[in-house]
């Protein structure tokens, strides 16, 4: 019974934190109905209570319904020797196989921190509305940590908006002299350096070692949702830290608040200090991170190409960059210049991930933004040249984008009747045969919307 529980247990948890944790775990005597598991810590023996105590229940009485309870035990010096035997081979396994992730005591002890990032620095994060905020205060934790207000300093936002970036930013610009030690981390690694630490019960040193930096920073927070017992131990960290005067620096995808999951009383010691939003970027905020990174590579990107990418690529800087980079790659291993023309080429499938089915909404929305009229508009009576011919082409691009009818679509434009929509198609066709400039930006239009 214990090798199917093992199993299941095994393919629910996965390898990792199955030889992390589970692993260790060795049967004890079973009497009549009770079965003990024996671990060779109390720690260890909490942690698995905790984190797997109901699962294994549950597990056994599926396996075994004679089983009513589970114990969980420290495994004592006599039982030791006997309980192994009946553990099976696994008892027997060298330590080469725990996973990377879990480094035996000397590493956990002398690299606490992760190194950071040295292209992440204030120099090269580029400040626009949505991330200024964000910006002040990563700047000014910098300049003077654990002052009172900014401590600790909660970062939150979106994928690849740049909490990293900031994170380690402030890292470098505190560790340049050398006088500050900063600690910067991923819940992740704070997680399997606890685990570690447990593992090799080297659990007073590595808390010590994070009582001792200047500046903690742990990077991505949400991932410790539902692990309770690290929780647990960096609420504590965190007291010790914040009632020493230390800076505490965290990021997570979302709110203090909005992160269900974390305990309360950690949830609200977090939005005690600085809560700063990064906001999803903007059009401009786009535009300018593009600039700053095709200036410093030193090939010409057309600013259409940059216009362009930035209209396709919205959620994520990162994927912006990577689409950057590529196209510039591609221009210095050819020889070519970039066009609009070989972007589509090139950049065919990160566009194709970015497709969505085009609405007439969007393509309204699209059209005003590009003209800087009012999206009412668009339905409105009003025959000013200024707004007629931008809904004209909106009403041309839903004909060629969508599926939907003439007179669907002369509906979706305040109730128009489908010869309006007609002529707007043709007129549309006439003046970019006419006006190049008009074309271009009827064609932009148009491949931003479709890709
Ligand atoms: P997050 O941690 O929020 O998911 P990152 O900090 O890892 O995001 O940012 C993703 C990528 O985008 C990084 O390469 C980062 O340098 C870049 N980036 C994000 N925001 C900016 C910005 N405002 N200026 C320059 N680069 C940025
Ligand atoms: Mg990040």
């Amino acid at each position: 019974h214990w090798v199917r529980v093992r199993d299941r247990l095994r393919a629910e948890v996965g390898d990792v934190e199955y030889s992390t944790w589970l692993k260790q775990i060795v049967l004890g005597p079973l009497e009549e109905d009770e079965i003990a598991l024996l671990l060779p810590s109390r720690f260890l023996r909490d942690w698995v209570r905790g984190q797997y105590g109901d699962r294994l229940q549950n597990l056994w009485q599926t396996e075994c319904p004679v089983v009513r309870r589970v114990e969980l035990q420290v495994q004592r010096g006599g039982t030791t020797a006997a309980s192994s035997a009946t553990s099976g081979p696994e008892a027997a396994q060298p330590e080469e196989d725990a996973p990377p992730a879990t480094p035996a005591t000397p590493e956990v002890r002398n690299d606490l921190a992760v190194p950071l990032d040295p292209r992440f620095t204030f120099d090269t994060f580029v400040v626009g509305k949505p991330n200024e905020f964000a910006y002040a205060c990563a700047r000014r934790v910098a300049e003077k940590p654990s002052s009172a207000g900014f401590n600790p300093l909660f970062l939150y936002g979106g994928v690849g908006l740049g909490k990293t970036h900031l994170m380690h930013a402030i890292g470098s610009e505190l560790t340049r002299d050398g006088r500050v030690s900063v600690a910067y981390m991923s819940a992740e690694k704070f997680m399997y350096r606890f685990i570690a630490a447990i593992r090799s019960q080297s659990t007073m040193e590595f808390k010590e070692q994070l009582r001792s930096v200047d500046v903690l920073m742990i990077d991505d927070l949400q991932f410790l949702i539902g692990k309770d017992n690290t929780q647990e131990e960096f609420f504590h960290t965190f007291n010790a830290l914040v009632d020493a005067g230390r800076q505490i620096v965290v990021s997570a995808d979302k709110s203090p608040s909005d992160l269900s999951g974390l305990e309360d009383r950690l949830r609200t010691r977090l939005g005690c200090g600085m809560v700063a939003d990064i906001h999803a970027t903007t059009f401009e905020l786009r535009i300018s991170i593009l600039e700053a990174k095709a200036n410093a590579s030193h090939v010409s990107v057309p600013t259409k190409v940059l216009e362009f990418l930035a209209h396709k690529i919205t959620s994520n800087v990162r994927e912006l960059e990577g689409a950057l980079n590529r196209l510039i790659a591609h221009a210095n291993l050819f020889g070519r210049p970039i066009t609009l023309e070989n972007t589509q080429e090139v950049l065919h499938d990160i566009l194709k991930a970015h497709d969505r089915r085009v609405t007439i909404e969007e393509i309204q929305r699209k059209v005003a933004e590009h003209w800087n009229i009012r999206l009412t508009d668009m339905s409105s009576a009003r025959r000013a040249r200024a707004v007629a011919r931008p809904r004209q082409v909106a009403m041309y691009l839903a004909k060629q984008l969508t599926s939907r009818s003439l007179p669907e679509i002369g509906r979706k434009f305040g109730n128009r009747d489908h010869t309006t929509v007609m002529h707007a198609v043709s007129r549309v066709t006439e003046l970019m045969e006419q006006d190049v400039s008009f074309a271009e930006d009827v064609e932009l239009l148009r491949r931003m919307l479709e890709g």
